[in-house]
This record gives C-alpha cells, structure tokens and sequence, in this order.
C-alpha cells in the first residue's frame, strides 16, 4: 500500500519535493487499520507533518479505499537512506550567478528570461509597484530597501521580481544576483544542518550583491529559519545590498513572524499588487499573443478579458487551452466555441465573483425589503423566510463557508445550515419555490455581471 501511496504522490508532487520529502519515508509497520511511517530526524517529521501529511492520508485513502490511521515517527536508523535520497546529483545547489558553486564556471541563470519589464504590462493596479521596481532596479539599495511585494495567487509577483533581477544582470553583468524561492531557501538551510554545513551556508548567502526570495509567507510560523533569515538580512542590509521579498499577505499579516522581521520588512517600501482591471487584461492578452506568436481575433482576446478577472495566471491559461485548440483541430474558433472550451474556467470565475452581498441586495429587491433587513434580528415572517432564501443562496452560488456567510448575516454558523437544509429540503416538493429560486439565481448572475 505505501509504495502505492507514493505512485499517487509522485503524479502529485514536484519531483524536487518527492525526492526530498517523500522518498525518505519508510513503512515500518502495517496493519488492517494503522500505518507507522519513520523518518531519520526531527526536522522531517516537523516538517512533513506541517505540509504534506494531509496529502500523504488522503493518498494512503484513495489507495486502500479505507481510513487508516497514520503515525510519524523518528527513526535514526533512517538515517543512511535518508541521507543517501536526500541528495542525489541532482540536487546540487542552485548556482548563483558569480559565486561558482555547484562547481559551474558558466554564469548559470536561475532567473526566467521572459519575465522582464518590457514583457510586463502596467495598469492602475500595479503601476506603483511597477515604478517602485523600476527604481529599485535602476538604483538597486539605494531607493526601497527591502522593496516587498505583496497581492493574489497570480497577479505578477514572481513576473515583477525576476524583472528586477533581469534589469540588473543586464546592466551590470558581473554582479551576484540570487532569487529564491522561500521553500527552497529553507530546504537548502535544512540540507546545510544535516551535513554540519550552516557556516558555508550562511557564507555563501552574505556574498550575494541582491537577494530576492519568492513567497516569504513561507517563514510564517517557522521560528528557526526566521532566526537564520534574520541574520542574512541584516548582514545584506547592512552592506547596502538589495533585498527584494514577495508575499500573498502584507508583514503584518503574518501573525507566525518575528516582530522583528515584520518591522524589517517595513523598513523599505511595502507595495500592492492588485487585480488587473478589464483593460489592462485585454493589454497583457494581446501581449502574451503576440509574444507567443498566436493569431486570435481580437473580438475573442476581447472577451476572455472580460470574463476572466480573478487572476492573470488563469487568463493565460485560457488564452493557451483556446490557441492549442486552434492549432490541433484547424478550426476556426468563436465565443460559443471559447464557451464551451473553457465551462470550467468560467464557471470558477462566475463562482469567484459572486458575493454574498450581491445576494443579500438582490433577494432585498425581489421581496420589496431592505438588505439590512436580512442582515437584522426582526423575525416575522414576511422577513424571516426570505432571509433563509438568501442563506440557501449564499452558500449554494458561493464557495463560502458556513462560518463565513454566517458572519455575513450577523448568525452562527448553524443558523445558516438550517436554514440551507429548510429552503433545500422545501424546494424539493415546491415547485412554486423552485421557480422563485432559479428566478432569484438569474438576477444574482445578471447584478454580478454589471458590478465587474
Ligand atoms: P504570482 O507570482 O503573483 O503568483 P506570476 O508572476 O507567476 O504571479 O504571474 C502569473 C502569470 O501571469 C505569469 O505568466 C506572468 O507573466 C503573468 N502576468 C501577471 N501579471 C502580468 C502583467 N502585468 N503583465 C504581463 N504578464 C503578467
Ligand atoms: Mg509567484
């Protein structure tokens, strides 16, 4: 069962991360109900438990058909495999332009080519962390220092990044540029205890002339390699070097780091990347058409601009499912065609997009009430049911939780299961009450439609 589970987990897992994390488990023990994993230290344990043990039950589940109950345990005597798995050849380090390890003397680039400035179109939602990393490029440590990105899944964070990096290694060639994503950064800091190797790590991390680490939300909550971090950053800082950080969520935010890295990461400029608004989404398609050499219609770039706002990276996908259509079948393609191609990118932004409060206000409307009255404690009847209306369709046309919608209507979350199981459970034998919610489920699409 376990070398199955981890079939499962190598389609799921990057090849970097199985071989690290998940090709150094052993199955000690199994029986009908229990599974006993081992692995060598405390550090994969910890570490497996916080990220991957989830994903390692469900595989175990799908993979027997049943509920076993999984215990991690350390075992030294792993000690050898994991050692032996852990580092392959293929792990060698990432090499960082100029510094020569990874026993590389061509300048290798971990940096992507096609994410630079002039590949990355500026709109009123990022245009001023765009000009912040522009500056931070021209004059690297001397403007922001650390320059912090934070916004969405998505919406250009890495693009922006590498984009800095790019400028710089064109302009000054010579100069040790290193970007990182935080996962790694860590990983590597782990193999670095493993091998009693902390000292060249952190030598070889103070040697960089800009460190650029993706994803920092990473740290949140792990004390240790915040320590560690804390220290390359203020040696870097304290040598004028440029830090650049990205995030999902402003420092603040991050209720797991220090207080000192979250006034550090103040310290510079700490800037938003926000949705794209439809114009600038219709921009980055024809750019990304042109770069990728497509021939699309305008008229249809036009409208995947239009329907798909929730995040660029999802655009993109579109604007690739749709041309690889194109050119496997030779067909000519219209919005009809785009429709059915995409129902599920569509459907996940119609989802995305529609909110509880769209709900409430439309409900409002048809039944003649205020939307605080749904929101309200009055509990008669003319009131009470449309309110329950309302509940039922937040959570079927959402992906909000119980909780979460709860809020919403200042309730609990049970109030809103009941009344989603009361409105449901009625609708079954109503027809009447059928009507009114497709009714209701319309104009909630159409008020969604105007309000993007
Ligand atoms: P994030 O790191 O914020 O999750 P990425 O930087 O990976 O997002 O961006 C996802 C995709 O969207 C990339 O292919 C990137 O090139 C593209 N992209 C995002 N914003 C823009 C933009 N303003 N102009 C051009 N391409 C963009
Ligand atoms: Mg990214």
């Amino acid at each position: 069962i376990w070398n199955e589970a981890c079939k499962q987990l190598k389609g799921i897992l990057s090849g970097d991360i199985y071989d690290r994390w998940i090709a150094v488990i052993q199955c000690v023990d199994i029986s009908d109900t229990t599974m006993r994993l081992a692995v060598a230290n405390d550090f994969y344990k910890d570490w497996l438990e916080e990220n991957y043990f989830p994903m390692i039950r469900k595989a175990v589940m799908v993979v027997s058909g049943k509920e076993i109950n999984i215990s991690l345990e350390v075992d030294s005597s792993c000690f050898d495999i994991a050692k032996e798995e852990a580092e392959p050849e293929q792990h060698a380090p990432i090499s960082i332009p100029g510094l020569g390890f990874g026993g590389n003397k061509k300048p290798t680039h971990n940096l992507n080519p096609n994410y630079t400035f002039d590949s990355y179109v500026v709109g009123p939602a990022n245009q001023f962390a765009h000009a912040a990393s522009m500056a931070a490029a021209n004059s690297p440590s001397r403007t922001y220092n650390p320059l912090f990105i934070y916004g969405g899944v998505g919406l250009g964070k890495t693009h922006l990044m590498q984009a800095i990096g790019n400028h710089v290694a064109s302009k000054k060639p010579r100069a040790k540029i290193c970007y990182i994503t935080c996962e790694t950064f860590l990983n590597e800091y782990i193999d670095a205890l493993q091998n009693n190797n902390v000292a060249a790590f952190r030598k070889r991390y103070r040697k960089i002339d800009m460190l650029m680490i993706d994803d920092i939300q990473f740290l949140d909550g792990k004390a240790r390699i915040q320590e560690e971090f804390f220290h390359t950053f203020n040696t870097l800082f304290e040598s004028h070097k440029q830090i650049v950080l990205t995030s999902d969520r402003t420092p603040s935010e991050m209720a797991g780091l220090a207080p000192r890295l979250i006034s550090r990461f103040e310290w510079g400029l700490v800037t938003e990347l926000g949705k794209p608004d439809v114009e600038t989404r219709t921009a980055i398609l024809r750019k990304k058409a042109e770069l990728l050499n497509l021939k699309i219609d305008n008229t249809l770039l036009d409208y995947l601009a239009e329907r798909i706002s929730s995040n660029v990276r999802s655009l993109e996908g579109a604007l690739i499912r749709v041309a690889s259509f194109m050119s496997l079948t030779n067909q000519k393609v219209d919005v009809e065609k785009v429709e059915s191609l995409l129902h599920d990118l569509l459907d996940k932004e119609s989802q995305a997009s529609i909110s509880v409060d769209i709900i409430q206000r439309t409900v409002a409307e048809y039944f003649d009430l205020r939307p605080s009255d749904l929101t309200g404690k009055k509990r008669t009847k003319d009131i009470a049911w449309p309110r329950q209306i309302a509940m039922h369709l937040s959570r079927s046309m959402t992906t909000q939780s119980f909780p979460v919608i709860g809020e919403q209507f200042s309730r609990n979350h049970a109030t809103i299961l009941y009344a989603n199981e009361q409105v449901a459970g009625k609708a079954k034998e109503d027809r009447g009450l059928q009507q009114t919610i497709a009714i209701l489920k319309d104009k909630v699409n159409k008020n969604c439609a105007k309000a993007i």
